[in-house]
């Protein structure tokens, strides 16, 4: 069965490259009845913090890629991970280095100052236990100094890296502490990891893991690395192309499934669908459509994407993501009366709105409360142009049913009357329902507000 993780390192922001690489391994395992982990990778301590922790929790939780089982705190396993270091020891899969920093750094600089590799080669590797001081050491794994390791990746195709390259990297330091690549190891295998889909600036790693997996027979995952994201300019995404961190795109009000359709475009494709359903991605998402060269990011597709994705929405998980942009970014919370009045308005938004500042702002004439307070358009609308328009309107609409075809025949008998086009009563009768120019069409506002609310907003423009 098919188990994938997310590995994050609780260091900083969310980044949507995680995020990315969090949906790919999702979208990976869901598609199959198989399993998806969350393993927070914290065992840098000086650079760990729980905060950053909570980001991830709240970003995964925000796109909806819910993980199976406990979160997994990779520090908490550094017993289990020396456990494992003494058990290659034993086996004569690793030996103890007793070199000391100054040593490692002699060792470097002949090397360097002779032409020579300055990979460490230490002179521990096949010392007999007799010959072993009383002394701190380090447990080194013994990589195979001849042939070639050879990554199967199923994007990179096979990648063959030549041993000579790998040094006997450390697993476990002089202080009894695990080392980054053994506790990815061990932790991936008694995860019951069967796949490994992660950014390649982590294939070089994957050369280097492979060392421990053989030590101690275990089978290998299948590797899947997958480029970076790139921004317009084929440099690799960073704060100079704009927002980078997950909670920076929730403040900014995009819906989560516009994110997570365009971040699984972003690098994987199939055929030419650019718009999908959760479904469609579940069902379709294979490591044969990731590409090879690096994605660019293009905020105007994220936004187009998330437009049409707004637009299928059913209206109560628009208002809860509403809310929590909201939140988000800081502003106030929505009173009931106007969660109510924005939900009657969704119908006649969703299709005009591609992300949540919009769709409010599109919103706000049913959010106002009267009065309604004019922008300078507005005000010159209802100034001069409509003397007499709202006094004239009013009664035509105190007796219509407040449906649409009579409420646009309400219009029509005052354009009639007054020999005017439709602009000339629109004008003063949008301006003093929205106290704004542009906003979505008057009868969709009418019906929005009802009547009382209509008349009312008339009320307090009228002479
Ligand atoms: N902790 C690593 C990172 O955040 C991921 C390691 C892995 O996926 O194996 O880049």
């Amino acid at each position: 069965d098919v188990v994938t993780r997310i590995a994050p390192s609780p260091t900083g922001d969310m980044h949507i490259g995680t995020a990315r690489t969090a949906l790919f391994n999702w979208l990976y395992a869901r598609g199959r009845g198989g399993k998806f982990l969350l393993r927070i990778e914290d065992t840098d301590r000086a650079r760990s913090t729980e905060a950053a922790t909570q980001g991830i929790l709240a970003g995964m939780d925000w796109l909806g890629l819910d993980h199976d089982g406990e979160v997994v705190s990779q520090f908490a396993r550094a017993g289990r991970h020396a456990e494992v270091a003494r058990q290659m020891l034993a086996e004569g899969k690793a030996y103890k280095c007793f070199s000391t920093q100054e040593e490692i750094e002699a060792f470097r600089e002949a090397a360097r100052a002779g032409g020579r590799s300055t990979l460490f080669q230490s002179p521990w590797r096949d010392a007999p236990p007799e010959t072993h001081p009383d002394a701190p050491y380090a447990i080194r794994v013994k990589a195979p100094r001849e042939g070639v390791t050879v990554i199967r990746d199923e994007v990179q195709g096979d990648v063959t890296i030549r041993n000579d390259q790998l040094d006997d990297m450390i697993v476990l330091r002089s202080d009894g502490t695990p080392t980054y690549m053994l506790a990815v190891v061990v932790d991936d295998h008694d995860m019951g990891v069967t796949h490994v889909i992660r950014g390649d600036d982590h294939l070089n790693n994957a050369a280097r893991q492979m060392l421990i997996y053989a030590a101690m027979e275990w089978p290998l995952p299948v590797y899947a690395h997958i480029p970076l994201i790139f921004g317009p300019d084929g440099k690799k995404m960073s704060k100079r192309h704009g927002a980078t961190g997950v909670a920076e795109y929730k403040a900014m009000g995009y819906p989560a499934a516009g994110m997570r359709n365009y971040l699984a475009r972003l690098g994987w494709s199939h055929g030419d669908d650019e718009f999908f359903t959760d479904d469609q991605a579940r069902e379709w998402f294979d490591l044969s459509g990731i590409n090879k060269a690096p994605a660019r990011f293009d905020t105007k597709k994220l936004e187009n994407i998330c437009g049409q994705h707004l637009a299928i929405m059913e209206d109560a998980e628009i208002l809860g993501e509403v809310a929590g942009y909201l939140e988000a970014s800081g502003q106030p919370a929505l009173m009931q009366s106007q969660l109510a009045r924005l939900g009657q308005a969704l119908p006649f938004l969703k299709t005009a709105a591609k992300i949540y500042p919009q769709l409010l702002e599109k919103a706000r004439f049913a959010l106002v409360e009267r009065p309604v307070d004019l922008d300078e358009k507005a005000a010159k609308q209802l100034g001069s142009v409509s003397n007499g328009i709202l006094e004239e309107l009013t009664p035509h609409l105190q007796n219509v049913s407040w449906k649409r075809d009579d409420l646009e025949e309400a219009v029509g008998r005052v354009m009639e009357a007054q020999d005017i086009g439709f602009g000339k009563v629109a004008g003063p009768l949008r301006a003093a329902l929205a106290g704004r120019t542009v906003t979505p069409s008057v009868l969709d506002m009418m019906i929005v507000l009802g009547r009382e609310e209509t008349l009312a907003r008339l009320k307090d423009f009228m002479a």
